[in-house]
């Protein structure tokens, strides 16, 4: 995982616009992190009973994809990729629910993305509908998988990403991001950070607020961290071992808490994320 500071001035055909500053957000799954976690030690809060916000995540696959994967493999996948999500928010108590809004094909080969800004802009060319449709409805979300081939991650140091702060319903990511890596990124959407160690020396002697646009500091809370708790992490840490839950002082690994009140409560954050998100669904009916 990575967090970087892009160039002041950054214009880009459709993007003639100045962004002060930009705060680019990346997940990297390194090869050796893995959900790997003894049940018997992770202890789960009993949840209350809250009605759960549906969110819709569509899938558009790198046509280049198909050359290893067959449609079944894919719907596999995705099926995975969202029984993560969805274990992940039910063993932290989250009102939320992912489905899916099934998947389309983007052709990569004339049009290569090298990183974020142009992704969205070679996905706006084949698939406006789509991006239309995330800008449109705050509980949809559009997930851009490109091939091994067509990929501009570093296997080594990332492998996905999002940049809330620009696109707040867009994750671009390697077909090799392991099946947790979509959890993850949806978390950062809802403004959900690494741990504070990872953080700190991804910002150095920046503040996330200096890298974050004025209209979104308010987004920024002080618990929204992941947490190191017995020999792993929560979803959102860089732990090589990582539990399928949000940091939450009402969990605990190993005898451990996952969390704190004042630093690490993702569960929280994500859980108020999914409230005022229930409110904006239910104005929109
Ligand atoms: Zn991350």
């Amino acid at each position: 995982m990575y967090l970087c500071l892009l160039p002041a001035k950054f214009v880009r055909r459709m993007y003639e616009a100045e962004v002060v500053s930009i705060c680019l957000i990346v997940v990297a799954v390194f090869a050796s992190a893995r959900l790997y976690f003894d049940a018997q030690k992770l202890v789960l809060p009993q949840c209350p009973q809250e009605e759960k916000v549906e969110t819709w995540v569509q899938f558009v696959f790198d046509y280049s994809i198909l050359s290893d994967f067959d449609i079944e493999a894919l719907e596999a996948r995705i099926e995975e990729d969202l029984a993560f999500s969805n274990l992940i928010l039910s063993n932290s108590c989250i009102p939320m629910i992912r489905k899916s809004a099934g998947y389309e094909f983007f052709d990569a080969r004339n049009a290569k993305p090298a990183d974020m800004l142009s992704s969205h802009y070679e996905l706006n060319l084949q698939h406006r509908n789509l991006l239309e449709r995330a800008y449109q409805e705050p509980n949809f979300y559009v997930v851009l998988v490109l091939s091994e081939d067509n990929s501009y991650f570093d296997y080594e140091y990332k492998i996905a990403e999002t940049w809330v702060d620009l696109f707040p319903n867009f994750v671009v990511s390697d077909v090799r991001a392991a099946p947790f890596a979509l959890e993850h990124e949806l978390g950062h959407l809802a403004w959900a950070q690494h741990d504070l160690e990872t953080l700190s020396s991804q910002l150095q002697s920046r503040t996330l607020n200096s890298m974050t646009t004025e209209d979104n500091q308010s987004q920024i809370k002080r618990y929204a961290h992941a947490a190191l708790c017995g020999d792993s992490g929560t979803i959102m840490s860089y732990s090589d071992n990582l539990l399928p839950v949000y940091s939450s002082p009402n969990i605990t690994y190993q005898g451990q808490a996952c969390g704190d009140v004042e630093t690490a409560d993702n569960a929280r954050l994500l859980t108020e994320y999914a409230r005022a998100l229930r409110e904006k669904v239910s104005a929109r009916l």
